[in-house]
């Protein structure tokens, strides 16, 4: 196979990256890899039958290719990734849990698959059920009075169960009222979903245990207020024990309490943030229920509410009538539509799948597990690593780079180095709170050898920090792209091919 390499001269970076030639590049004329009937009618050229005044310039043909070279290369190109189905992917926040493959099953069944939008609810309603009995079990998981399924993401939920806050605020006060309260260690889509939204996203500082604490919230709150935005346990692992308290308190000024639930795995089936005080909150069916992610979606994000926000739902909800269920679009207080059609209903599948896999009983085992897992990789490796507080963890544990500062190696160099050792590095720099983070989130889904395994590869990282941290700082060696300038990677992605493509460094 032949493979170029070229230099990659970005300052502060080295080495050479890998390009794989194009399958337009490996185009030969005459080659195939269909045999199609013959087509019946005349063939013609293109470029003859489109006037030329039309044309951009001359036609390329199509790239002739056999079909093992296309094969090949498509798959070749899907092997440079790291996925969960190849390895271990601790991504602190992100719950790159496994996704059983049962769930693939479900969704591809060709009455799921298959169904159109646009059948009349008479023809739908086994998918109507399942959103239905969906619904139900999210609004149950999460102690509250309705769901829906329709926002397309963790942010989407978000933007959901705001504009629900603001449409409540707006049918009980008249104002929409004007801030929204957020802790420093939240995710960085809370302060956006608020402020898309109009409202003055205020940062509230978390104690030196990273908690957030009711004096705290009491003195930010005002009747300005539309709502706090908590994630418990919060994006350092804690679990927030004033969060009733804290409700209480902005309950009392008519404030509302969101919950970012995200990331439910430290709580599923073990408490109810309904019973918390928390008055709506959004799921991520592609963290906590295992429905695939990481390559861009899609994702779904429902969101619950208390019974009082149930009339302003998004627009249409399943609604059940005597044996029969259907799409309800007559609610005058409703936010309106998010979603084109009813959401991403292939995730609702795997998601509802999941859950009846598990069971009651198997849902709290996921949470046990999952703070086993992080609890056993704090014990691992906290002789080494520093961790950054001391209370205890849930299903993520936070550590920084702070007990290599002499050596000049960062957290930046260890995630690098893990990619080398076969591992996903973890979340890193994040929450922005911590100085230097690696958040660690195992999940349920590893095993016991594998825990060790990432230990022992964190433990490698850190000798050889110690005694060759300019080696260390060459990490990763062993992928076919070496260490990028992730800041233009990010800013100025190169995503199309042109005719003209080079690396741009
Ligand atoms: C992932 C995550 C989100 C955002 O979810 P998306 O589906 O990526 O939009 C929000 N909050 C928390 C705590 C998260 O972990």
């Amino acid at each position: 196979m032949s493979q170029e390499f070229f230099p990659n001269t970005s300052p502060g970076t080295r080495g050479l990256v890998y390009r794989e030639p194009l399958i337009f590049e490996r185009s030969v004329p005459g080659r195939s890899g269909a045999s199609l009937p013959s087509a019946g009618v005349p063939e013609t050229d293109p470029a003859d039958e489109i006037p030329a005044e039309l044309l951009r310039g001359p036609i390329e043909h199509f790239p002739s290719n056999s079909e093992n070279e296309v094969v090949r290369h498509y798959v070749r190109l899907s092997q440079t990734n790291h996925s969960i189905d190849t390895g271990f992917y601790p991504l602190g926040s992100c719950t790159m849990k496994y996704n059983p493959k049962v769930n693939e099953w479900a969704a591809r069944l060709p009455g799921f698959a298959n169904a159109h939008p646009y059948l009349p609810p008479e023809q739908l309603q086994g998918v109507l059920e399942l959103m239905w009995n969906l619904q139900n079990l999210l609004s149950e998981i999460g102690g509250f009075a309705a769901t829906s399924l329709q926002p397309a993401a963790g942010a989407h939920g978000e933007l959901a169960g705001l504009m629900i806050i603001r449409a409540y605020h707006l049918d009980r006060h008249g104002t929409p009222r004007k801030k929204v309260l957020i802790p420093d260690s939240a995710h960085g889509t809370n302060p956006a979903s608020a402020a898309l939204l109009g409202y003055q996203a205020v940062e509230l500082p978390s104690n030196e245990k990273g908690m957030l604490e009711p004096e705290v919230v009491a003195r930010a709150m005002d009747e300005d207020v539309a709502a706090l935005m908590v994630t418990n346990p919060n994006t350092l692992g804690i679990f927030e024990t004033h969060i009733k308290e804290i409700a209480e308190i902005v309950h009392a000024k008519g404030g509302l309490v969101y919950g970012d639930g995200a990331n439910m795995n430290a709580i599923l089936g073990v408490a109810r943030p309904g019973d918390l005080g928390i008055d709506v909150m959004h799921y991520n069916l592609h963290k906590t229920f295992s429905t695939p992610h990481g390559g861009g979606g899609p994702g779904a994000g429902p969101v619950s509410v208390a019974a009082a926000l149930e009339p302003y739902l998004p627009r249409p909800v399943v609604v059940k009538e005597g044996d029969a269920f259907r799409l309800d679009f007559d609610r005058p207080k409703s936010i309106g539509k998010l979603r084109t059609f009813w959401g991403n209903f292939g995730m609702m599948v795997r998601a509802y799948t999941y859950i009846l896999e598990l069971g009651r009983e198997g849902l709290r085992r996921t949470a046990e597990l999952a703070v086993l897992n992080a609890q056993y990789l704090r014990k691992l490796l906290e002789a080494d690593w520093h961790v950054a507080y001391e209370n205890p963890s849930l299903h993520e544990v936070i550590f920084t780079d702070r007990n290599l500062k002499e050596t000049g190696v960062t957290t930046m160099d260890v995630a690098k180095a893990l990619i080398d050792h076969g591992f996903h590095p973890p979340t890193v720099y994040f929450p922005l709170v911590v100085s230097g983070a690696l958040m660690i989130e195992p999940t349920e889904t590893e095993s016991k050898e594998t825990l060790e395994a990432f230990a022992a590869a964190m433990k490698a990282i850190y000798e050889r920090a110690k005694t060759d941290p300019e080696g260390l700082k060459r990490a990763p060696e062993k992928p076919v792209v070496e260490r990028l300038d992730e800041a233009r990677a990010a800013r100025k992605p190169v995503l199309r091919w042109t005719p003209d493509f080079e690396i741009p460094f």
